[in-house]
């Protein structure tokens, strides 16, 4: 199960940190940064490995531009 954010669509309104700062903080780019993940610049993704999305999925649907993905595989 992985996390996704489309980061480059990011606009920094900042709730997924302040609900889940389990994964998310926010970088001094301004933009969400999912902890422990890598900017991958080729699909201006991030991306990150868990076992239970716990509050990833409310920060998921709160997201004002929905740039959050859960993945099951
Ligand atoms: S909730 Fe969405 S738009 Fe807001 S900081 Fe997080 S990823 Fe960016």
């Amino acid at each position: 199960m992985k996390i996704i954010i489309e980061k480059e669509k990011c606009i920094g309104c900042g709730s997924c940190a302040a609900l889940c700062p389990k994964f998310f903080e926010m970088a001094e780019d301004g933009k969400s940064h999912l902890k422990g993940s890598k900017f991958d610049p080729k699909t201006e993704k991030e991306e990150l490995e868990i076992k239970e999305p716990s509050c990833a999925k409310e920060a998921a649907e709160v997201c004002p531009v929905q740039i959050i993905k859960i993945h099951e595989s």
